[in-house]
Order: structure tokens, then sequence, then C-alpha cells
């Protein structure tokens, strides 16, 4: 038998280890394992400390709650402090949790609230007489970040609250990112070679923890309001399901699959079916949290440790599953950085087939010990880009063979470097056709000259014909060129030369994305058009003056003036410029656009455009699109299932319009202006 001495420096290095971890997650919003793999650490952990309670220290990771807040951010003190929840990973599990809880009220029996846990960032936000006073992050539990800034730019916060409201009070809610909102986050961030988040979560937490507002106000955060932190100056119910009615009378966001359940087994049955139907929310959630409804039951059955004996996570299984990896095969990007990827033999998960799972880069695929040839886990997790766990070593034949980042690049044979101190490998071919081609897909894409109708497959076909070898030559392509292409007609030919006509008159901040400069996001670019009228200018721009853009550093400033230092981007931009593609800031003040001073809330669903694309168009009118009916609206456009927001406008005397009368509207408000630029 191991004597204590031993189980001592084992459950050290145990709290080392976690301790590390910890960090990456909560501070770095990085983190460099799995969470099952970081559950079962923290399992171990909790079996010896229970095996050897003489042990346990006041600050082992598992009498603490996240990280102490980085003072950056400015340190705010909770109150109440926000604490953790106990897990369960089974119907047994839950049901000692129901028995300690029932045994603790004497029998007396209680209902139960269940919602889905959101896999997010903890928040708390304080209102102080109607108003938004304070945003924070959890922290520690005590003391956590000030993020008021940052949380103001999420439009399902309401900055200010009805008459009705308590004087004083605090909600607590997750802060999360969509698997859409997500995957196009990480998109972006791999085209300009910055390291990509490993989840939505982690994706949520760094871009609310920006020291830049700005930064945050463009990530598509939103919040889910889980319950009330504390009230005072006026009396709030009295159960659990009653204040979450309540909360959203207030007008927050309460997620809507929230049920109240009258029987343990009810509360299983809920927990069974979110199992089968996760995959289909459009947002992670890592199981089911339920609760004690009654509040008074609640303060009685109080806290262990950090824990509240009235509420527990009951985790949702992690999606695993264990397959071969055929090969690793490699991307070229757009930036030249080689992208490895595994190819495996397919495999069900979670009712989806995997055929490719994401490899970062050669050193991450030597941590894990991954080799071709490797029986491996992978896991879905819901994230969006399935992910191997580990190989598994006792499969192993001897015939693995270890993976190397060939000294070539795939596409062009040019030699590969990797530059000192990135992660990345690269092809040192400027004019590798794969990175030509990226730069021409990146350009007509979404966030950048969004030309509709040029897709991946047309790009790559015009580039194969030698039709559009940079992506100034789209402008002078003519209509005889493009119907000798395959799949061509007069029709799908006169649309894609009138949307490359239109992509003329973008906004400045999405030619300077769309030139695809090294390191040069959507927000940099937006940044960029701030400071700089014209791509003229940005081109001019010294060294010094770039830098003293906040969120330019070093990296970004070499990279820009690289980037017009080329003669080849040079002769590019001349291209446009003569093919009439606008490289100027626009002059329009938003005063004298048509909708300037009418704020616009859209509730329910709209057959014509998503509500994005209605809020795009609101904004670039000159209106504002807000999420909460207040006084200041002005219209509110109701869709289908309108829902609340209805009752509320007409109560405020804000006009409804139906989606016709407001497609009215926005007609003549286009009729009005030449020059709103996105419509
Ligand atoms: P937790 O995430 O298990 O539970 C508490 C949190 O749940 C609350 O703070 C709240 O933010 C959230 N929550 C979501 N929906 C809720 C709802 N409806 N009601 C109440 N709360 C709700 O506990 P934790 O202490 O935040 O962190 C542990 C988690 O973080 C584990 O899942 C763990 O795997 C992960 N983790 C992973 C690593 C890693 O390296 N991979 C490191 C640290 C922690």
């Amino acid at each position: 038998m191991e004597n204590i001495a031993e189980i001592r420096q084992g459950v050290d290095k145990l709290r080392e280890l976690i301790n590390y971890h910890n960090y990456r997650y909560y501070v770095l919003d990085s983190p460099e394992i799995s969470d099952a793999e970081y559950d079962e650490l923290m399992l171990e952990l909790r079996r010896l400390e229970e095996a050897h309670p003489e042990l346990i220290a006041p600050d082992s990771p598992t009498q603490r709650v996240g990280a102490a807040p980085v003072e950056a951010f400015g340190v705010v003190e909770h109150p109440q402090p926000l604490l953790s929840l106990g897990n369960a990973f089974s119907n047994e599990e839950l049901e000692a949790w129901y028995r300690r809880a029932s045994n603790l009220l004497g029998g007396r029996e209680s209902n139960f609230v269940c919602e889905l846990k959101i896999d997010g960032l903890a928040v708390a936000l304080t209102y102080v007489d109607g108003l938004l006073e304070v945003g924070a992050t959890r922290g520690n539990g005590y003391r956590g970040e000030n993020i008021t800034q940052n949380l103001r730019t999420i439009r399902s916060i309401p900055l200010s609250m009805p008459e009705e409201a308590p004087p004083r009070f605090e909600v607590r809610g997750e802060v999360y990112l969509s698997r859409v909102g997500f995957k196009k986050l990480n998109e972006e961030r791999a085209e300009e070679g910055l390291s990509l988040f490993a989840n939505p979560r982690n994706a949520a937490a760094g871009s609310v923890r920006q020291l830049d507002p700005r930064i945050t106000a463009q990530r598509p955060l939103d919040i889910f309001i889980y319950s009330l932190g504390w009230a005072e100056g006026k009396a709030v119910p009295e159960t659990h399901w009653e204040i979450m009615q309540y909360l959203k009378s207030l007008g927050f966001k309460i997620n809507p699959n929230i049920v109240l359940c009258h029987t343990i087994d009810g509360v299983k049955d809920y927990y069974k079916d979110w199992v089968e139907r996760r995959e289909q929310l459009p947002y992670d959630a890592d199981g089911v949290v339920v609760k004690i409804n009654s509040i008074a039951f609640q303060d009685e059955l109080g806290y262990v440790g950090h824990e509240p004996r009235w509420a527990i996570a009951y985790k949702f299984p992690a999606i695993q599953g264990t397959t071969r990896l055929e090969n690793i095969g490699i991307n070229v990007g757009r930036t030249g950085s080689l992208n490895p990827y595994a190819i495996l033999k397919p495999v069900r998960v979670g009712g989806v087939t995997i055929k490719q799972a994401a490899l970062h880069n050669e050193e991450d695929i030597h941590r894990k010990d991954i080799r071709i040839g490797d029986w491996v886990v992978v896991q879905r997790a819901g994230e969006v880009i399935p992910e191997i766990v580990e190989p598994i070593i006792s499969r192993r034949t001897g015939e693995e063979k270890v993976f190397h980042m060939p000294s070539r690049c795939p596409v062009c044979g040019a030699e590969v470097i990797k530059p000192e101190g990135e992660a990345m490998h690269h092809c040192t071919n400027a004019a590798c056709p794969a990175q030509a081609l990226g730069r021409i897909k990146h350009f007509v894409s979404r966030g950048a000259m969004d030309i509709d109708g040029v897709g991946d497959k047309l790009c790559q076909a015009l580039f194969d014909a030698g039709l559009v070898k940079d992506v100034s030559d789209l402008y002078y392509l003519t209509q005889q060129q493009l119907l000798g292409l395959e799949r061509m007609a007069e029709k799908s030919v006169a649309n894609v030369l009138w949307s490359i006509e239109g992509s003329k008159n973008r906004p400045l901040p999405r030619v300077i994305f769309a030139l695809g400069i090294t390191h040069i996001g959507e927000e940099t670019a937006e940044l960029l058009a701030e400071h700089f009228t014209s791509l003229d200018e940005l081109g001019r721009a010294r060294r010094e003056q770039l830098l003293d853009i906040a969120s330019v550093g070093p990296k970004i400033a070499d990279s820009i003036l690289a980037f017009f230092r080329q003669e080849e981007n040079k002769r590019i931009i001349e291209k446009l410029r003569k093919a009439g593609v606008k490289l100027e800031a626009e002059e329009v003040k938003p005063m004298e656009l048509p909708l300037a001073g009418l704020e616009f809330v859209i509730t329910g669903r709209l057959e014509a455009f998503t509500r994005q694309q209605a809020e795009a168009k609101i904004k670039a009118l000159g209106g504002k699109a807000g999420s909460d009916v207040t006084r200041k609206t002005s219209y509110l456009v109701a869709g289908v299932d309108p829902g609340s927001k209805l009752a509320r406008a007409q109560a405020l005397g804000a006009k409804t319009l139906n989606e016709a009368e407001f497609l009215q509207l926005l007609n003549q408000a286009i009729n009005k202006t030449k020059e709103a630029p996105h419509l």
C-alpha cells in the first residue's frame, strides 16, 4: 500500500495540474484539455480527499470556484457570492442528491424547476433605480471582473428597467455564443492566422473579457438570465418558477426550455429528452440544472462548500466515439498556413457521421501523441468541429506512423517554414495557387465584399480557367467569358455580373477586410476605417500612426506596412480603383439618413429575411435596432408569433407594423436616399 507521504505527493501533483488547467480555462480562455478530461482529474482529486480528509487544504481546487479576477478590468465585490454547482452524472447520483435534500427538509415535498445548463460564462447584472449599473464576471465567486461596458453591447441585456422593478437588485445569467457565431469567429481567426477558440464557451468568455468593448460589440453574444441574485426595496415572488416569469415580465431574456416538474421521475424524463435533442439547440448546453422550487426551502438547505444543496447540474455525457485515423491531410490557407486535419474512417457519433476532425498544428499532434493508423477517441461535445481526444495506445500494432509536416508545400512544392515562436507551418511562395485562390474566396465572402452568386465552386472554376488570377480580375469579367464556363447560363451570368457590380460600393471597412491583409480581421478593419478615410491614406500610414490605434500592436502594424509595400498589391489596388471600386469612406452622416432618430424593435419571425438582415437594413438607413420595447421605441415590427412585446408596445404607445408595412416603410426610405450603402 502507498504510504501517506506518497499520497500527499500525488495529491499535490494533481492540484498543481488542475490549477494549471483552471488558469488556462478561466483566465486565458484557452483550455488544453477537454471538459471530460478535466472532470476526471477533479473526480480523482475529490476521491483522494474523501479518503484522506486530513489532506484537504483551503486552497485546494475542490474548495474554490473559478479563478481570481484579472485586475486590469477593475474588480467588483459580489454582495452575495456566485458559487458553483454540484454535478450528477447518472440517475443514481441525481436520486442521491434528492434524498439528501429531502431528508434535510424532513420529508416536506417540493417541486423542481429544470433548466438547460447553458455552456457560457456566468455574469451578474446589478440594476439601481431602473438602470444597469454594474455587470461583472463570477471570478472566484466573491470578487469578479467589472465588464459593464462590454455587457452593455449585448442587445438582449436591458439597460433600463420598467418602473415596477425593485429599486436595487441583481440578476444572474449565462452569456453565450451560438454555434454558428462560434464557427464564423473561428473561421475568421483561422484566416487571420490567430489561435482558435476551443469551443463556444471559451469564445464567449474571450469575447466578453476584452479590454476594448468595441471588440465585444462585434461578436454575436447573447444571454439567458437564470436567477435573481438578490433584491432590495420590493417584495419578489417566493418560488424560483415565479421569479423566472417575473424576470421575463421585466424584460429579461429567459431560456424557453424551462419546466416545472412535480416528481424526480419528471426530472429524469426532461434530462433524457434533452440528451437526445441537445444537438438541435443553436447553442451548447452541457447538462440540465435542477433546482428546488421553493425559495424558503432553498434558504433552509443552504450550501455545502461552494455548492448549493438545493440545486444540481445533471451533466450530459460527452458525445464520443472511437474510429481509425486513416491519414492526415493538409489544407493550405490564404495566408499560406498549412492546416492539418484528420481523415477518419467514417463513424457515427451522437447521430452525426464524422469523417474529419480538427488537428491544429504539428505540435498539438505530437503533444497528444496521435499517429497515422491509430485508433482514436473522437468527441463532438457540442463543438462544431469534432476533435480527437486521445489515441487508444492499447490498440497500437506497431504499424502506426508519426506525422511530420512536409518540407514542401503540397500545392505548389515551395519550401515550407515554421517561423520562430509560431505554431503554424507556412508555404513560402506568395504566388502559391492555394493562397491566390484562398484570397479570391475570402474577397467574395460574406463579411468581405459579399458577392452573391460567386461561391467557392465558381471561384475555383474562374481560377482554373485563368480568368481570375487575383481579386481585381473579378471586375473585368465579361458575359462572354462567364458563358464559357460549365453550368453558367445567361440568367446566372447576369446575376453574377450584377452582384459584382453591386459590390463596388461596399463600405471601406469591408474593402480593407476583403484584401486579406494578414492579421486584419473584421474588427481590426473597422478600427482602421475609423482612423483612415481611404485605402490610400491607410497605405501611406506610418508605423507610429498605426501603433497609436488601440488594439493595433507591432504585428498588425508591420503586416499592414508589408502589404502596401508589395508591388503586386499596389497593382491590384490600382486595378480595383480603375474598375470603379470605392476605396474611400462613406461621407453620409447618420442624421442625413431617412430613418435617423427612429428606433425599431423586431419581434416574432419575419418571412422575407432574418432578424439580423432586417436590423442591418434599419441601421444602414440610419435607424436604430433595439431588443427591448421601451418608451424610446418608435416602431415595433411584429412578425409571426410576436409574443409579449406586442402588448408592451401597445401599452407604451409605440406604433406597430406588420411585415408588409415594414417592407413598405423600408422601400420608401430607400427611395429617399441613393446613398444607403448596403441595400
Ligand atoms: P459548472 O459549470 O459545472 O456549473 C456552474 C455554472 O453553471 C454557473 O456558474 C453558471 O454559469 C452555469 N449555468 C448555466 N446554466 C445555468 C442555469 N440554468 N442555472 C444555474 N447555473 C447555470 O461549474 P464551474 O465551476 O463553472 O466549472 C466547471 C466546469 O468548467 C466543468 O464543466 C469543467 O469541465 C469546466 N472546466 C474545464 C477546464 C478545462 O481545462 N477543460 C478547466 C476548468 C473548468
